[in-house]
């Protein structure tokens, strides 16, 4: 039982760092917990405190005597700051780094100088009076009075700048007639409204029967105070965000609030205007542009009680709801639910516990949900529930395959395969509009046979080998390397080599076989300046270009009922990342992309090009099966023990010397070895070492070991043990070392 509390005394402070060490008396010991407020001398004179537990610990970090004790637990209601604190908690034990990466990450912190407060002087007498005394000020020449109090009897209060700055007015004279008992200079924290000038108009959809039987359930369960996790897998267009919206607007009449986590990349001004349709000003967003206290506005906010619904991408997470009932995560399979920076959570693991903490529902949406959740489902700790058939029962579209090595082999050298040309120009001709589709994961350069699709893999891990500058052939999970073979081992073609292709360059191609089209690019290029994206979606909304070119961008969350056409260019690019993963990103990729065509009156048609059209995640993409694709995939996964069926951990040596980093992971490596020997750890696998994903940044040297484990608290061990073990010693200084759990993108 841990002898020790670190406290934070004051969360608004600017630094969370800042913790305080105290004893934990005899009757307290293992009756704290992280995040409870308790009460502490603080300070010279030993005031009575609030603080919070942040962690609890054997190790004294000052000398014992001097440490004062915890006076005991604060009784009553949990503010929502414990409940924040305690999943800081959970962050750090399950994902690594320090305590005070977990708190600064779902504690916002006060930014004093980025506040804004609007200013009002206010007439506190009554009209006569004022009149009165306006006639004195003007008998006597005191003009500037005089103006002041005329421009009060017009209009009562009046912000602060327009006295100063319209009416001119001094803060002198101001102070002075405050003094005098004539006015009140009032301070009311203005908030800064992200959704400003939107419109609300009250606008309903009937629910479809499946729509219906799915809210059902969740309400129903909700109502009885059953809080349970919801996997809602629904075809793309069969109107899951209205299933949402239903949701949150009977989880909020019941009086508590709602959290929508969205991938950023999805958040468009489309999603947005439908939430703010039912919720009007209860419902706010938070995202990346905005400044930190923009941000904190937004929390604050909602901890004041003036909203229902936050919607956002991962950070919306820790919201300050004090009566918190849903979690709705939508597109629950995108990567970028992973946070890369420490502490490295899952959102959809966080969101969990936070629902299991406050007693909420959690409902995760998508149309190709992660191998993870559906393995979750299946094994039925998450509910699943089904929409099968898209919003008026209109038809997935028809999916064409275009082998690659087919059209080389019949001399068509070019990016668009003939099936590709002859239906965009179709299209064009008949002013419907087409979106082209790169994918772009998985440039770290794999590389393939032209001729026969061959690709070359690591002997040992079933995963891609990734060309390296030096030209040298490599495996990111175990080292393994061998040099880029002339012609290819499977059928001596020489057409191999790394794949490569580029929105830009494909926008040349399409505009040469196209020259009448009209054609719009969006990538990071064309998106960078801050209104791009809107743009570029509004032009191509309002039909202004007949084909959109782009990156994973364009996939999501879109609406255009003009676009019967939709073409994946290189559906294999995801496939031979260089991680396990290849297979489900190429399955959600290509059934996300197929989702945009035929969601207006016209059906859809789709071609998918590709090296390997015999790959089960292509193959069953272009049927759009993904029971069955689950079933295939899970089985590899079972086969090589990868996530969900076992677990994985990753840990990062860094360092500017290369030689440091190198030595620093075979010691880490080296130490989990000998435990092995010992008999401990047993069922571990310990893969590596070897160069990171990507081997040196910035000039600092990356080296990874990974380790497999059936068991995740088996990794959790490691993990404490290595970290203690480098906090220890020396040979540490001046090297990085990181944890990522089940890694998705991997360092
Ligand atoms: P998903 O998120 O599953 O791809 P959306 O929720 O975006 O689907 O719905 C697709 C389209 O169908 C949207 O334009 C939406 O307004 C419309 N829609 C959803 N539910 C209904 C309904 N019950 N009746 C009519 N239209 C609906
Ligand atoms: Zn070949
Ligand atoms: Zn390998």
């Amino acid at each position: 039982m841990a002898k020790y509390a670190n406290v934070i005394i004051d969360i608004s402070h600017e630094k969370l760092d800042k913790t305080f060490q105290y004893k934990i008396p005899q009757n307290l010991q293992g009756e704290l917990t992280v995040g409870m407020q308790v009460e502490a001398p603080f300070g010279n004179g030993g005031r009575k405190s609030t603080a919070y537990v942040v962690e609890l610990t054997d190790t004294p970090e000052y000398e014992i005597s001097k440490l004062k004790e915890i006076e005991g637990i604060v009784a009553g209601s949990i503010p929502i700051e414990s409940q924040l604190i305690a999943l800081a908690g959970w962050m750090r034990k399950n994902y690594g780094g320090t305590m005070n990466q977990a708190l600064a990450t779902v504690l916002p912190v006060k930014q004093k100088s980025t506040e804004k407060k609007q200013r009002l002087v206010r007439l506190v007498v009554s009209p006569g009076r004022a009149k009165e005394q306006l006639a004195f000020f003007e008998k006597k020449h005191h003009t500037a009075r005089a103006r002041l109090l005329t421009g009060l009897l017009g209009q009562n209060p009046l912000p602060y700048e327009v006295v100063t700055k319209k009416l001119n007015i001094t803060p002198t004279v101001i102070r002075a007639m405050e003094e005098m008992g004539m006015l009140a200079v009032e301070e009311k924290r203005a908030y800064r409204n992200p959704l400003g000038e939107m419109k609300q108009e009250k606008k309903r959809l009937v629910l479809n029967r499946e729509q219906s039987q799915a809210v059902e359930r969740i309400w129903t369960d909700f109502s009885r105070g059953n809080y349970q996790t919801y996997l809602l897998r629904g075809v793309t267009g069969s109107g899951k965000t209205a299933v949402y919206i239903e949701l949150i607007e009977q989880v909020v009449e019941s009086g508590r609030q709602a959290i929508v986590l969205i991938p950023e990349i999805a958040l468009t001004y489309q999603t947005v205007v439908r939430f703010y349709q039912r919720f009007g000003e209860r419902v706010s967003i938070l995202n990346s542009k905005m400044s930190k206290g923009e941000r904190y506005d937004q929390f604050e906010r909602a901890k004041n009680g003036d909203l229902d619904v936050m919607i956002g991408p991962r950070s919306a997470l820790f919201t300050p709801f004090s009566n918190l009932g849903i979690i709705i995560i939508d597109e629950e399979h995108e990567n970028s639910y992973k946070s890369e920076t420490l502490p490295r959570y899952h959102a959809r693991e966080a969101a969990i516990e936070r629902a299991r903490m406050a007693g909420a529902s959690v409902v995760l949406g998508s149309a190709t949900p992660s191998v993870d959740s559906f393995y979750h489902a299946q094994k039925g700790n998450y509910i699943l529930l089904e929409l099968e058939k898209r919003i008026e029962e209109k038809p997935l579209p028809r999916c064409y395959i275009a082998d690659l090595r087919e059209e080389l082999r019949q001399g068509n050298r070019s990016i668009l395969s003939d099936k590709l040309q002859k239906l965009m120009e179709q299209r064009i001709e008949a002013g419907q509009q087409i979106m082209l589709f790169i994918n772009r994961r998985g440039m770290a350069g794999f590389v393939s046979c032209r001729a026969c699709g061959h690709v070359m893999k690591c002997p040992h891990c079933d995963v891609s080998l990734s060309q390296h500058n030096n030209g040298k052939l490599m495996c990111h999970y175990c080292g393994y390397t061998s040099s880029l073979p002339r012609e290819c081992p499977e059928c001596s073609s020489k057409y191999i080599g790394a794949f490569k292709a580029g929105t830009q360059k494909i926008e040349e191609i399409v505009k040469k076989r196209f020259p009448g089209a009209g054609v719009l690019r969006m990538d990071f290029d064309t998106t960078r300046k801050k209104e791009g994206y809107e743009k570029i979606l509004s032009s191509f909304a309002n039909q202004e270009a007949d084909i959109l070119i782009g990156t994973q961008m364009i996939v999501k969350g879109h609406d255009f009922p003009n676009v019967t056409l939709v073409g994946i260019l290189a559906a294999d690019l995801s496939l031979h990342v260089s991680d396990f993963h290849g297979a489900e990103r190429t399955f959600q990729l290509i059934t996300q992309a197929a989702g945009r065509a035929g969601r207006g009156k016209l059906p859809g048609e789709v071609v998918i090009q590709t090296y390997s059209p015999d790959h089960y995640a292509i193959a069953l993409a272009q049927k759009q099966d993904y029971k069955k694709f689950y079933e295939t995939e899970i089985g590899y996964r079972e086969l090589m023990r990868y996530p969900p069926i076992g677990h994985m951990l990753t840990m990062l040596t860094a360092s500017k010397d290369e030689l440091k980093a190198i030595l620093s992971v075979e010691l880490l490596a080296k130490k989990v070895r000998q435990a092995q020997e010992q008999g401990k750890l047993c069922g571990l696998s310990v893969i590596g070492p070897s160069d990171a994903g990507i081997a040196k940044v910035k000039d600092i040297y990356r080296k990874v070991l990974y380790f497999k484990h059936q068991d995740y608290s088996v990794l959790i061990q490691i993990k404490d043990v290595l970290e203690q073990f480098v906090n220890r010693h020396r040979e540490f200084q001046n090297v990085m070392v990181q944890f990522d759990f089940d890694p998705v993108n991997g360092f």
